[in-house]
């Protein structure tokens, strides 16, 4: 095996004492998670193999707390925006792979605005610009295109304000133009730290370069993209070693760089076309996928956790309450796919989505749950990225800063894009949480706009 941050043998050699670590080990690690104290590899690889109803009830009372104690009721929200699915690689489990013969396409930048303008009629704020790998089909300047066409499109009130990136590990220079053009978080999943299997489920391309794919971030943080995003896809490997292997990359970026995953996605994967769903035998199932989330969010406290419409409703109920802090909503993984959807017509997603909602119903329902939607993408816009994001987060501030901000783009969402009930509802979520905004002056223009969006009064309005 090649060398570099993650041992194998030891991630290995961890997972087989945890079996071994007994019950009181397992208390010891959930005292000291519901004290917020770090946990090592050794106490996380404890609470990863333990199955005692007990403890794992306690586990997800101690992430539920900590998720709310850090984060609120907040969920911020987004949408993937797929560009191009040309793709040199071979990856087992994706419809996009080079084998896969379907018609494939890119978007011209007219396209692109098609595609923005229906996610801007939605609402959405932030978006997740995804790609295949294909140098000559998508090249770096393709991808730098398609941020600047989003980026200087207004489409009646909407407006893309953060564009995160989720495209192929690529060079130093690469990610400095993804700095140059503004984007938010780098986004790109390991799909698993266990080497041999990575090995067989990337048969072909430039992915296959385990090493080459495990030091992006550094090559990123390199260049000075301060927000990175890890992951993995859940169902390649075993998911204790996947959470494990996520924890130590984490590690390796902080000590080297001062700055560890500013998200964590948790995929799992999903039918495809051009892929069996039954060759991969290591799926997760919900149990188990509800105990990881726990586990990531009581062992990265500070780290925002991603879930997308690969889970059903029913599901992703459960998992905000385990720790997940954004979610998309709305979603269509496939390329041109949103235009698409208002014609009716079909195309071929990358995968086979378990939420096919529409936004506005997504959003409403998280209200109904107790949840705060935010559309807020004030830390990018105001340089609060990195390990300046991760102080405010540490020092207890994300509250007064995120809280206020949260109402009040949920109150321009709810004035742009709700219907009567819709804003009855957000106005009513948003004044049960005025007297917890700290800054006087905050809570009187807070209420101000309530009394605002109940009324019906136009957009201009706004304080
Ligand atoms: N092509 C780039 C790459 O592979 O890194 C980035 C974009 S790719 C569109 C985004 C992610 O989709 C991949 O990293 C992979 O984890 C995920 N994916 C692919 N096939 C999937 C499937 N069948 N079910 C769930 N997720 C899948
Ligand atoms: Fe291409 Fe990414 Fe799909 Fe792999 S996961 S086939 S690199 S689009």
């Amino acid at each position: 095996m090649s060398a570099h941050f993650i041992d194998h043998e030891y991630i290995e050699n961890l997972l087989e004492d945890a079996k071994h670590s007994g019950d009181s080990a397992v208390i010891r690690s959930l005292d000291k998670a519901e004290r917020m104290e770090t946990l090592t590899h050794r106490e996380i690889a404890t609470l990863l193999v333990n199955d005692n109803p007990d403890h794992l009830e306690r586990m997800f009372r101690i992430a539920g707390e900590i998720k709310r104690r850090i984060y609120g009721n907040r969920i911020v929200i987004f949408a993937p925006l797929y560009v191009s699915n040309f793709c040199v690689n071979r990856c087992a489990y994706c419809s996009f792979n080079h084998r896969h013969d379907f018609g494939r396409r890119k978007l011209t930048m007219d396209e692109v605005r098609e595609e923005v303008k229906v996610l801007e009629r939605m609402g959405h704020k932030r978006l997740a610009l995804e790609a295949g790998e294909h140098d000559g089909e998508c090249p770096i300047d393709y991808i730098l295109d398609c941020i600047k066409t989003i980026y200087s499109m207004k489409f009646e009130n909407g407006e893309i304000r953060r564009i995160n990136v989720n495209i192929a590990a690529t060079t130093t220079e690469n990610y400095r133009r993804l700095k140059q053009a503004g984007i938010g978080t780098y986004i790109l999943f390991q799909e698993t730290y266990d080497e041999p299997v990575y090995n067989r489920v990337h048969i072909a391309g430039p992915k296959k370069d385990f090493v080459y794919h495990l030091t992006a971030f550094d090559r990123a943080l390199e260049a000075g993209l301060d927000d990175v995003g890890g992951g993995v896809l859940f169902g390649l490997a075993d998911p204790y070693f996947d959470v494990l292997g996520l924890m130590i990359h984490n590690e390796h970026l902080e000590r080297k760089y001062n700055t560890g995953f500013h998200t964590i996605s948790v995929p799992r994967i999903c039918p495809a076309a051009g892929m069996n769903i039954a060759d991969f035998p290591n799926l997760v199932d919900d149990a188990i996928f509800a105990k990881i989330v726990a586990i990531i969010r009581i062992a990265v406290p500070f780290t925002g956790m991603i879930l997308s419409t690969r889970e059903n409703h029913v599901m992703r109920k459960q998992l905000l309450e385990l720790g997940i802090s954004q979610i998309s909503a709305g979603s269509s993984t496939g390329v041109g796919g949103y235009a698409q959807r208002e014609k009716n017509e079909t195309i071929t997603p990358q995968f086979l989505a378990n939420d096919d909602r529409i936004a506005l119903s997504v959003i409403a329902e998280l209200m109904d749950d107790g949840y705060l939607p935010s559309f807020c993408t004030a830390c990018y816009r105001s340089g609060r990225t990195g390990d300046r994001f991760m102080s405010l987060a540490k020092t207890g501030q994300i509250g007064n800063v995120c809280l206020p901000n949260a109402l009040m783009t949920l109150c321009e969402y709810a004035m742009d894009y709700g219907d009567d009930a819709f804003r009855k509802k957000a106005a009513a979520v948003i004044t049960n949480e005025i007297p917890t905004i700290a800054n006087e002056h905050i809570r009187r223009r807070t209420a101000e706009n309530v009394e605002k969006i109940s009324s019906g009064a136009g957009r201009d309005f706004f304080v």
